[in-house]
């Protein structure tokens, strides 16, 4: 067997040790007779790996009491259509910012649902920046205003969390979240799904505050009613109970790699070394602003685009696997969530620079 370095934008990388331990515990968990897949999700045994899964994530983002917890199904995607339906409580407005295609997909869908008022955009720079605050149109009427903390595909991250002029803010995190600390508390909802930074896809994550609850329209399907989903430990229907076994293994992983602040650290080391490798090379060119260059989505093109196929099937021989770019950017991206190793980004770079000298 031999496994490759897999900088996959999403589903991504695993750290390997959690997949031994669900290999080991595949045909029985604990003692319990069956495989996590097998158990009734109100039996016992998978109450256990429920409660462990939100208390670790609690714990993890020091998430307060009066904020709830839930597990969904349907994706980020599911949700930008369900956070106007559940949030918008009688109000016909929202805001958002538009800094890439994530929150461009959120903002179209949201439409259906909303006066969407677009408080600030990037598109005027393809997306390779955060428009400064201080010029941000936020609508005082809007129900919420959301924004996209990291955008997978144009490797843009804000660094701090933005000013809502006093309306809840809504972020969607499917590609930072567990990344960085970030203080809750800011927040009115934070949403994610679990494929890049925290487990399998078929799990999505709502953080949400106990106000915004119980103000969605009767004509939302009860599965998709946080309110509802919230007092029945979203399991009003059958939950993906396998994938959240596999997410609760990533958190204890991530507790015993020293918790969010220590992976912050790791992050911050992983993604400088590889843009400094990128700025000093004459092949290699990353087009976004330096204080909002992604720490997880590092983009870059090659100055000779005929250069992309080579450099494509030469790091593949090498071990280095899904580094092609998204289709609407083109040239490369390396997607170093927490679960690469250093080792792994080190590879990379060493390769970059002999593929420069090489070619
Ligand atoms: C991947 C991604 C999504 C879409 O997630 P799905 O689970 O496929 O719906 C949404 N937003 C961001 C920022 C993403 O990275």
């Amino acid at each position: 067997m031999s496994r490759v370095y897999n900088f996959s934008a999403g589903p991504s990388a695993f750290p390997e040790s959690v997949l031994q331990q669900a290999q080991q515990e595949m045909l029985e968990w604990r003692d319990s007779g069956m495989s996590v897949m097998e158990m009734s999700h109100r039996g016992k045994h998978f109450s256990i790996i429920a409660e462990a899964l939100e208390s670790d994530l609690r714990e993890l983002l020091a998430i307060p009491a009066n904020y709830k917890v839930l597990f969904l199904q349907g994706g980020a995607s599911a949700q930008f259509s369900l956070i106007p339906q559940n949030l918008l409580n009688g109000k016909s407005k929202a805001s958002y910012i538009k800094t890439g295609a994530w929150s461009e997909k959120a903002i179209s869908d949201a439409q259906v649902y909303c006066d969407v008022q677009v408080s600030a955009s990037s598109e005027g720079s393809k997306f390779t920046t955060i428009p400064d605050s201080a010029g941000w149109q936020i609508d005082e009427q809007s129900a919420y205003l959301h924004y996209t903390s990291n955008e997978t595909i144009h490797g843009v991250e804000f660094s701090d969390v933005p000013d809502s002029k006093g309306l809840p803010l809504v972020c969607d995190m499917s590609s930072n979240i567990l990344s960085r600390s970030i203080d809750v508390s800011r927040y009115g909802l934070i949403y994610s799904g679990a494929q890049k930074n925290m487990g399998p896809a078929g799990v999505t994550i709502v953080i949400v505050r106990d106000d915004l609850l119980g103000h969605a329209p009767k004509t939302v399907p009860p599965v998709f009613n946080y309110a509802e989903q919230a007092e029945n430990g979203s399991m009003l229907n059958t939950p993906a109970t396998y994938n959240w076994y596999l997410t609760g293994l990533v958190l204890q992983w991530l507790k015993a790699q020293g918790g969010v602040a220590a992976i912050e650290q790791r992050n911050i080391a992983k993604s400088a070394k590889l843009y400094q490798a990128i700025d000093k090379s004459s092949l290699y060119q990353n087009p976004v602003d330096l204080p909002f260059r992604s720490r997880m989505n590092v983009p870059f093109i090659l100055a000779n685009t005929e250069l992309d196929k080579a450099f494509i099937a030469a790091s593949e021989a090498n071990g280095l696997f899904e580094l092609k770019g998204h289709r609407s950017v083109g040239g490369m991206r390396a997607s170093i969530y927490n679960a690469m190793p250093e080792a792994g980004v080190q590879a990379l770079i060493d390769f970059m620079a002999e593929f420069e000298r090489t070619h």
